[in-house]
């Protein structure tokens, strides 16, 4: 797979592969810096792990910016194409599911770039920062093991662009890559609109966003049945539900095919740490769908519906807390595109690593975290008078 990433120097010195090699390291021990990475130039690991040296930090940050993207997007497709073949990536509920969303990755009043959107703060002053829409694999779990999410793309959102446009580019290169990963896509209410569920219809997709706005049709059809119907009764993890399920909803004549409305009352209760009382928790939630009654019952959209938050929890608060992918690695479009398709292909090796390679006798009673301090513990293992190289 490393053998095949290129980039755009007419003479290397240094092979791509070496530095995809390294920046891959880098996220696998969470150094989180290009300087931090070289500080470590000196350890035994850079050897073995590379075969030669390590360039420097500037030399790395260069090569990056001139990958070529596609090469890294072949690279995380191999990966999951293995897995696949595999049967490490088991449908949910009975649904292949993808989850997408914007992100920003950085913001700056001082330093820009070419690709840098800008907008202008309460204080006046511009601020410059980078935003990108990500996609999500999410899967079931193969027997005796955790489940595997896989970030399988993203696409940078261009300046004057709104992220719906961001979105539509971004699958249409997703679909062709992986036309059968995923049969139902979770979003949230920024795409319950109509082109988005009329382009994921034409490629025979299905959608589940969620319904916020109370002016759109749909919204307005199903607030006007719910109060006639009565509840279906249920429960989500400790919660007491109240499901109201409208289908065959044709009142929004701008969106191909039929929809369908779900909408779910949960309740339960928190104890306060200080007080030791229960307080009573409520929640409304209101989801669109293009999934069919056969497709999916009451309960399992609700059950889809909810994770649409893994994409936030276990996708971006991971990658921007824990492997400091929100980290301008250099401030350049090129050069944030191919640093998060690196961090992408070391976050999806690294979970598939955790869940599926390491004997479950191993991995009981050890955390990722500790995973991640062994291969940090290995790179910064610097002899104690070890001179610096010199830049190759
Ligand atoms: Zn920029």
């Amino acid at each position: 797979m490393l053998d095949r990433v290129t980039d755009h120097r007419s003479l290397p010195r240094i092979s791509t592969s070496l530095v995809v090699k390294a920046v891959l390291a880098v996220y696998w021990s969470r150094l989180g810096s290009l300087n931090a990475l070289g500080m470590t130039r000196s350890a035994k690991f850079w050897n073995t792990w590379l075969g030669r040296p390590l360039c420097s930090a500037d030399s790395l940050g260069r090569i990056v910016a001139s990958v070529d993207a596609a090469t890294l997007r072949q690279g995380i497709h191999h990966v999951y194409e293995r897995l696949k073949r595999n049967k490490a990536l088991p449908d949910l509920q009975g649904l292949a599911v993808a989850v997408l969303d914007g992100h920003e990755t950085s913001a700056s009043y001082r330093r820009c770039c070419d690709g840098c959107l800008k907008r202008i703060m309460g204080n006046g002053q511009i601020q410059f920062y980078h935003r990108n829409v990500t996609l999500m694999l999410l899967c079931g779990s193969p027997p005796g093991r955790p489940a595997v999410r896989l970030l399988l793309d993203l696409e940078l959102q261009r300046a004057g662009e709104g992220e719906l446009t961001t979105a539509l580019r971004l699958l249409e290169r997703v679909l062709e890559a992986y036309p059968r990963a995923f049969d139902v896509l979770l979003a949230d209410a920024l795409y319950a609109v109509a082109p988005f569920m009329n382009f994921l219809w034409s490629h025979g997709k299905a959608a589940l966003v969620v319904l916020k706005d109370e002016r759109r049709d749909a919204y307005q059809d199903a607030r006007g049945l719910w109060v006639q119907q009565p509840p279906q009764l249920g429960s989500y993890q400790a919660r007491r539900c109240r499901w109201w399920d409208f289908h065959d909803l044709r009142s929004w004549p701008e969106v191909q095919g039929v929809t369908r409305v779900v909408r779910s009352e949960e309740s339960w209760t928190v104890k306060r740490q200080l007080t030791q009382q229960a307080t009573p928790q409520i929640a409304n939630w209101i989801w669109l769908t293009t999934l069919s009654v056969t497709q999916a019952r009451t309960e399992q959209i609700v059950r889809l519906a909810h994770l649409r938050w893994d994409i936030e929890n276990q996708g971006f608060n991971e990658l921007v807390n824990g492997w400091h992918a929100g980290h301008v690695y250099r401030h350049q479009s090129g050069a944030i595109e191919c640093f998060l398709l690196l961090a992408f292909l070391a976050y999806n090796l690294f979970h598939a690593f955790f869940a599926l390679n390491l004997k479950p006798e191993l991995r009981r009673g050890r955390t990722m975290a500790f995973c991640v301090r062994l291969i940090a513990a290995e790179i910064h293992a610097v002899p104690r008078f070890a001179l610096p190289h010199a830049p190759p």
